[in-house]
């Protein structure tokens, strides 16, 4: 099979042909039909997350299609399932018996410390698939599994606030923009400065906002969510909620966070950060998303492309999310 694989942090990944990796008991073995290109595969390959399996085959928004399973498996072949971030986890910590397994202090993690969907074939421990039911076609669903369920993750973060910025109008925002006009809560869209596309397409998806993450929203939020990973916008964002308000912060790495006047903070808001997803969150925005139903604005790479697409999504050119399609051909 074909792999597109990291040998060393802040070098291009080299396409490898490998055998079709073997599958351990309670896992499954799936055919890649789609791979969503996430940040997090950007901040791994930059080598801004140390710590990653090397070589390493990136990707953990995969949807595929079941080739072999064990007997007795929840999923049959040719099933589609979703394969997202976590991996697995001890299911005996402290966190993982609070329902808190997105904390887990033995998790591994897809594409990161167990090869992911940059590829033809993967495997997956089968407890951490989901099953991945229609609407959506393989690619289109393949920004669910982590833009999408991270996104579900911060906007719940959020509570019962009715109007909430978001920092940063990539593929989570853009889903949740979708979730949050469904729940009847108001979308204010920051993007970089200058970026009129980007906010012309946050208003398409139903904004009641847009505009540049420097400015000052027409009115106090409730929350805000940053999915950009800048940390100069955690304090603008403290200054665009209200007093008790939220600010969420929702990547797995951001720059360093500048020094602001305590005020900022004062009057009770607060700071939190979003890590991980939970099984549960898996099961309750899959469930959500046919329903609203949650549609995709996606550019679609062959595998051979992932290099291309990983840098159209460090200089921010990507519209919506970056998804890998193993049987396009390449560029
Ligand atoms: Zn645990
Ligand atoms: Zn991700």
């Amino acid at each position: 099979m074909r792999a597109m694989v990291l040998h060393q942090a802040g070098q291009a990944l080299r396409e490898v042909h490998r055998d079709v990796p073997t599958r351990p008991p309670g896992h499954v073995l799936v055919r890649v039909a789609a791979c969503g290109v996430c940040r997090t595969d950007l901040h791994v390959v930059d080598g801004e997350l140390p710590g990653s399996r090397l070589p390493l085959v990136p990707g953990h928004e995969i949807v595929g299609y079941v080739v072999e399973s064990d007997a007795g498996s929840r999923f049959r072949r040719d099933q589609r399932v979703g394969i997202p971030w976590l991996g697995s986890t001890c299911g005996d910590c402290r966190y993982c018996r609070a329902g808190q397994e997105n904390l887990c202090e033995a998790a591994r993690f897809t594409g990161y410390d167990r090869d992911g969907g940059y590829a033809d074939y993967a495997i997956a421990d089968e407890r951490f698939c989901f099953p991945l039911p229609g609407p959506l076609d393989d690619a289109s669903a393949a920004p669910l599994l982590c833009a999408g369920l991270i996104g579900y993750r911060a906007l719940r973060k959020c509570g019962e606030a009715r109007t909430i910025g978001l920092y940063g109008f990539g593929a989570a925002a853009h889903i949740v923009t979708q979730v949050m006009a469904y729940e009847g809560r108001s979308t204010f869209a920051f993007t970089r400065p200058g970026d009129d596309a980007g906010q012309s397409f946050a208003r398409s998806l139903g904004a009641a906002w847009a505009g540049a993450s420097s400015e000052v929203p027409p009115e106090p939020l409730d929350a805000a969510i940053l999915f950009a990973p800048v940390g100069a916008l955690v304090p603008q964002a403290l200054r665009a909620v209200r007093p008790g308000g939220r600010v969420v912060c929702a990547g797995i790495h951001m720059s360093d966070i500048p020094a602001f006047p305590y005020e900022w903070l004062w009057r009770e808001r607060e700071i939190v950060s979003v890590a991980n997803l939970t099984r549960r969150d898996g099961e309750e925005f899959l469930g959500l998303a046919p329903r609203i139903p949650v549609r995709t604005t996606i550019e679609r790479f062959a595998l051979a492309d992932a290099n291309l697409a990983l840098d159209r999504l460090r200089r921010g050119a990507v519209t919506g999310a970056a998804v890998l399609v193993p049987e396009l051909s390449g560029s």
